[in-house]
């Protein structure tokens, strides 16, 4: 029996999983077809393709055939090559203080969202690394952070 983490990601079912959905033939050509729409942090337990249980989910767009599928964090970044950075500590930071700051992965993924209005990317860039906020800060701060969290914390991963 194999233990440790090099089989909990299991590279041949992710691959088996993207190579139908995709046009090229070969996973290393149809990884780059791909592109991430968009996250979510759910509360239960749902699979990545490779088999992982994940509560950090990537959903992912097909740029060539349009199919849309998901993978968990750690596939989407060690496999498809595409950088998640600090966006899911982020989130994770927020979702246990909602008055904490917004990191700059958080500010440019929910701005690329059409999540924040008008000031708002303004006033969370310049704040992100302030130590010491006024009350009205922290309340503007949190009221945007919670509708951030609206749109990626969940019970369970959205179907779509
Ligand atoms: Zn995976």
């Amino acid at each position: 029996m194999l233990l440790g983490g090099a089989m909990t990601h299991n590279f041949e079912q992710l691959q088996d999983h993207i190579l139908p959905l995709s046009r090229a033939n070969t996973f290393e050509v149809a990884r780059r077809e791909w592109v991430l729409e968009a996250v979510e942090v759910s509360e239960e337990f749902d699979s990545c393709p490779c088999g992982q249980a994940i509560k950090e989910h990537c959903y992912l767009r097909n740029t060539v055939t349009g199919h849309r599928t998901y993978v968990g964090n750690v596939c989407v970044n060690r496999f498809i090559g595409i950088d998640t950075g600090t966006l899911f500590d982020g989130l994770k930071r927020i979702k246990e203080d909602p008055s904490a700051n917004t990191n700059f992965a958080v500010i440019d993924y929910a701005e690329a969202r059409g999540f924040l209005y008008d000031k708002e990317p303004d006033f969370l860039r310049s704040t992100a690394r302030k130590r010491n906020s006024s009350a009205a800060q922290t309340a503007w701060k949190e009221k945007i952070n919670r509708r951030i969290l609206n749109q990626t914390v969940v019970q369970r991963r959205t179907r779509r």
